[in-house]
Order: C-alpha cells, then sequence, then structure tokens
C-alpha cells in the first residue's frame, strides 16, 4: 500500500510534513513520492486533520469487462459533461449576482465529480494509472476540436 494526497482536500497545514519517517510527503508537486512510502506506515494519513491522505493498493483488481456500447456511452456523456461545465463556467462569469455565481461553480464541481465517476467507469482515469496515460494518449492522437486543450493534455501526461 502507498499514500496518495487528494489536493483538493489539502487545507496545507504540513502535519503529514512532520510525521513521514522518509520525507516521502515533502514534494514539490504535491504528491506523495511512492519511492519513499513505505507500505507498512499510515503516520500521515493518521495526522491529516481534513483526511486528505489515504493508503492506496500497489496494484487495483482488474475491472469488470463492459461492452463496447457501455463504453462508448459513458464517453458520450463525459463529452457532454465538458459541454455542461462550459455553461457552468459562464453562469460564474457572467451571473448577476453572487448566488448565481456560486451556483455557477456549484454546478462546475458537480459536473467535474461526476465526468470523472464515468471516466473511471469507462475504464480511465484511477489515478496515476497507465489507463490515465493511456486515455490521454488516445485523445492527443485523435483528430479533436479546436476547443481541445492539448498542451494541458501533454502537460498532464508528463506530470503523471
Ligand atoms: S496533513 Fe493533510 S491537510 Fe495538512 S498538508 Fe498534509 S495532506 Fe495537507
Ligand atoms: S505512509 Fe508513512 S512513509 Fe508513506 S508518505 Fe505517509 S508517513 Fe510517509
Amino acid at each position: 500500500m502507498r499514500a496518495v494526497r487528494n489536493i483538493r482536500l489539502c487545507t496545507k497545514d504540513c502535519l503529514c510534513l512532520y510525521v513521514c519517517p522518509t520525507g516521502a510527503t515533502n514534494t514539490e508537486n504535491g504528491q506523495i513520492d511512492w519511492d519513499k512510502c513505505l507500505d507498512a506506515c499510515r503516520a500521515c494519513v493518521d495526522a491529516c486533520p481534513s483526511g486528505a491522505i489515504c493508503k492506496v493498493p500497489h496494484n487495483y483488481p482488474p475491472q469488470q469487462p463492459k461492452t463496447d456500447a457501455v463504453i462508448s456511452a459513458m464517453n458520450r456523456l463525459s463529452r457532454s459533461k465538458g459541454k455542461q461545465r462550459q455553461a457552468a463556467r459562464a453562469m460564474q462569469a457572467q451571473g448577476n449576482s453572487p448566488i448565481a455565481r456560486q451556483l455557477g461553480q456549484a454546478l462546475e464541481m458537480s459536473v467535474i465529480v461526476t465526468a470523472e465517476d464515468l471516466a473511471r467507469e469507462a475504464g480511465y482515469m484511477l489515478p496515476q494509472s497507465s489507463e490515465a496515460r493511456a486515455f490521454l494518449e488516445k485523445l492527443l492522437d485523435e483528430e479533436q476540436g479546436a476547443e481541445f486543450p492539448a498542451d494541458a493534455a501533454r502537460e498532464l501526461l508528463n506530470r503523471l
């Protein structure tokens, strides 16, 4: 088992930096260094006041196979979530009241979480997994519209 930090939950109070016996939690990119993380240790998990760290297995069990039709439907849904996210961002930028802008923000988060679930269920996006790499490489290999953030996808590939 090795530790992973959920950046969205991390409040950066740094307790994990003090308790880690190997320095694995102290990295520049915010991710825990798996080469230094000890299998039997969970000091950072217990110390983190935000529940931002958990231990995950080295290898995940294989996913239950899904038919091509199901995967294709999930991919289509994921793409529609991209459009919904754009609409939610427009609400944040153009909302005529703080409530409307907050609603746009909440909608965007909800869309992101759902899109991640869909992508994971379609066989991609296990954190830092080979599936996530394969997904990004596939997107970059395929012809995409002008709005596709190719530079961001390449950058993500470099960081995984
Ligand atoms: S202890 Fe938790 S909240 Fe604090 S820096 Fe570490 S991961 Fe973030
Ligand atoms: S599980 Fe232990 S070794 Fe691994 S990052 Fe956390 S404190 Fe460091």
